[in-house]
C-alpha cells in the first residue's frame, strides 16, 4: 500500500504530498512541527506534543487552523488510512503561501501535513554499547534570539552542530549555551548521573523541555531516585558515572565517551539501562 500523507484535510499518495514553493515554511523556516511515536496503536503522550505544538504556533503569532481536539482526530485518521500501529509521526504547521519578504501576516492560511513514517536514528548495537559525542564549539541558540522551547523549522543551529559532529566522527554533537552551560544534544536532551542522583540541564539552560525528558524524570523519581535540574558544566559531564541522552525517536541512548574520554568505565551504565527498560514497558503498555 503506497503511503499517504495528510496536507489540510486531504490525503495524498506520498509521491503527490506537495506544497507551494512560496510557503513561508521553505521560504524562511517560518512554521513548526512536532515528533511523536505511536506504540501498539497508542499515540504517546499526545495531549503534550499538542499542546507543546500550539504554545510553539502562539509564540511565532500563528493560528493552526483546527483545534486540538480536530488536530488529534487528524493524526488517528492519517495513522488509519495508512494501516499503522506504530509509527514516528511527523506533524508540520507552515506558516503558508505568501509573497517573498518576512511578512508572515500576508501569507495565506497556515497549512498542516502530517506523515507517518518510520525512524531510526541509532543502530540496535548503539544501545547496547553506548555512542561517542563530542563538545561542539556551535552554542545553543540564545533564549532571546530564538528560544529553543518553540519547535520551530528552522533548525540549522543544530544542523551546524551536526555537521561538526559528523566531520569528528561522533555520533551525536552537544551544544553548551552562551554561558558555556551544558544545553543538549542536537535533536535529545541530556542526563548523568552522579552519586545515584539524576541530573539534568534547567530549562533556563535554553533547551527544548523534552516530552521524553518529562518521561525519564517521572520514571527516575517513581524509582526512588533523586532527580534534580541542574546547570551542568563539561567537566561535570567528563566525571559523570553515567550519561544518556532522551528524545522520542531516540527515546533513551547511552553516551560512553565524550571528547575521546571514557565516560565512566566506556559501558552503559546500570540507572541509564534500567530507565530504558521502564521506558519501554511504558510505552509498550501505554494509552493516553
Ligand atoms: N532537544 C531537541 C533540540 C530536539 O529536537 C528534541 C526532539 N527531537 C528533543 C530535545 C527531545 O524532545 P522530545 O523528548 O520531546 O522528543
Amino acid at each position: 500500500m503506497e503511503p499517504k500523507v495528510y496536507i489540510n484535510g486531504k490525503l495524498y499518495p506520498k509521491d503527490e504530498a506537495k506544497i507551494s514553493v512560496f510557503d513561508h515554511g521553505l521560504l524562511y523556516g517560518d512554521g513548526v512541527f512536532e515528533g511523536i511515536r505511536c506504540y501498539n496503536g497508542n499515540v504517546f503522550r499526545f495531549s503534550e506534543h499538542i499542546d507543546r505544538l500550539y504554545d510553539s504556533a502562539r509564540a511565532i503569532s500563528m493560528k493552526i487552523q483546527l483545534t486540538k481536539d480536530e488536530l488529534k482526530d487528524a493524526v488517528i485518521n492519517t495513522l488509519k488510512a495508512n494501516n499503522l500501529k506504530n509509527s514516528y509521526i511527523r506533524l508540520i504547521v507552515t506558516r503558508g503561501v505568501g509573497k517573498l519578504g518576512l511578512n508572515p501576516f500576508n501569507c495565506s492560511k497556515s497549512q498542516i501535513i502530517i506523515i507517518t513514517d518510520f525512524i531510526q536514528l541509532y543502530s540496535k548495537e548503539l544501545y547496547e554499547k553506548g555512542l561517542n559525542a563530542i563538545i561542539v564549539a556551535t552554542i545553543r541558540n540564545h533564549s532571546n534570539a530564538l528560544n529553543p522551547n518553540i519547535k520551530s523549522l528552522n533548525y540549522l543551529n543544530n544542523i551546524l552542530a551536526k555537521i561538526e559532529c559528523i566531520n569528528a566522527g561522533a555520533t551525536e554533537g552537544i551544544m553548551l549555551n552562551k554561558d558555556g552551560y551544558v544545553a543538549e544534544g542536537t535533536g535529545d536532551n541530556i542526563f548523568i548521573v552522579k552519586n545515584n542522583e539524576v541530573l539534568t540541564p534547567p530549562t533556563s539552560a535554553g533547551i527544548l523541555i523534552g516530552i521524553t525528558r518529562n518521561v525519564v524524570m517521572e520514571l527516575a523519581k517513581e524509582a526512588g531516585m533523586t532527580v534534580r535540574e541542574e546547570q551542568l558544566t563539561r567537566n561535570d559531564l567528563y566525571n559523570a558515572d553515567e550519561c544518556f541522552l532522551t528524545g522520542t525517536a531516540a527515546e533513551i541512548i547511552p553516551v560512553v565517551n565524550l571528547d575521546g574520554r571514557k565516560i565512566a568505565s566506556g559501558k552503559p551504565g546500570k540507572v541509564t539501562l534500567s530507565l530504558l527498560k521502564k521506558y519501554q514497558e511504558l510505552t509498550t503498555q501505554s494509552s493516553e
